[in-house]
């Protein structure tokens, strides 16, 4: 699943491969996918001769800006986006084809078809789910260490998935947030409203940091994540935690376990994140 360093690194890239693409038609093959508006023919005809001039994100959401519109998409779990030639073959797992007066189209193609698309009018986007409820960005100015502590008192949830809820705050998927526990030395399952005010500090900057280094790998290395079939790939940054259950902890040595909390798998390490400490 693409947490927020990934969506950042497509968007980036994604900018570069269809700014200034003139939209001439649109092939829905799954119509599911898209969720506003309700009938896939607005949606054709409302896109139909626009020029893309910007991609944007919101958390793990990209907005594809056009000049009247605003399209958001969530990639979901298998999502992928990719420029291509108009001859060029595709298969049955391609749901969506924006085909450009250029003669190149932009393929949406999802294995899973759990992605979702959202178009409205420009300016209306963030007043509208999905993106209405959203928490802050965590590198915004609104995202503080009081805005922390104040969602994290009233919430009688642990702390993982509090941290997983984009009410609360966007970007941190199951991935990241064992990063930022680790990292702040804080167990996954910790009531959310018992940490002090030292263990808030501590985690909102391992927060900001973990996924400030995602996205600063991503950006560097950004050109190899395309790949030979023009599709925008992920890239992993090294981790601490998230999938090296069994293998020794970076800072202490001791085997990282792995348990599930909220009901998702979750890695940590007994020894720097201790439950009573
Ligand atoms: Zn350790």
């Amino acid at each position: 699943m693409p947490e927020l360093p990934e969506v950042e690194t497509v968007r980036k890239t994604l900018v570069k491969l269809v700014q200034s693409k003139q939209i001439e038609n649109i092939t829905v093959y799954w119509p599911k996918i898209i969720k506003t508006p309700l009938e896939v023919e607005q949606f054709i005809d409302a896109l139909k001769g626009e020029t893309i001039v910007d991609v944007g994100r919101r958390g793990k959401f990209l907005i594809i800006y056009t000049g009247q519109y605003a399209l958001v998409s969530h990639l979901r779990m298998e999502g992928r986006y990719g420029l291509y030639q108009q001859e060029e073959p595709f298969d049955k797992h391609t749901h969506v084809i924006f085909h450009f007066t250029d003669g190149t189209e932009l393929r949406y193609r999802d294995v899973r078809k759990f992605g979702t698309m959202h178009l409205y009018t420009k300016g209306e986007e963030f007043k509208k789910p999905p993106l209405m409820e959203l928490g802050p960005e965590p590198f915004s100015k609104e995202f503080t260490k009081q805005y922390l502590k104040s969602k994290l008192s009233k919430t009688n949830r642990k702390i993982k998935p509090a941290l997983l809820d984009q009410t609360i705050l966007v970007g941190l998927g199951n991935i990241y947030v064992d990063e930022a526990l680790f990292r702040a030395g804080i167990h996954p399952e910790r009531l959310a409203s018992s940490l002090t005010d030292k263990e808030i500090a501590t985690l909102h900057k391992e927060i900001a940091d973990t996924l400030g280094e995602a996205v600063k790998k991503g950006g560097s290395t950004i050109r190899s994540y395309v790949n030979s079939q023009g599709e925008i790939g992920m890239f992993q940054l090294e981790l601490y935690a998230y999938g090296r259950e069994g293998d020794a902890c970076k800072r202490c040595g001791t085997p990282l376990e792995k348990m599930k909390v909220g009901g998702r798998g979750t890695h940590y390490c007994p020894n720097c994140q201790r439950l009573n400490s």
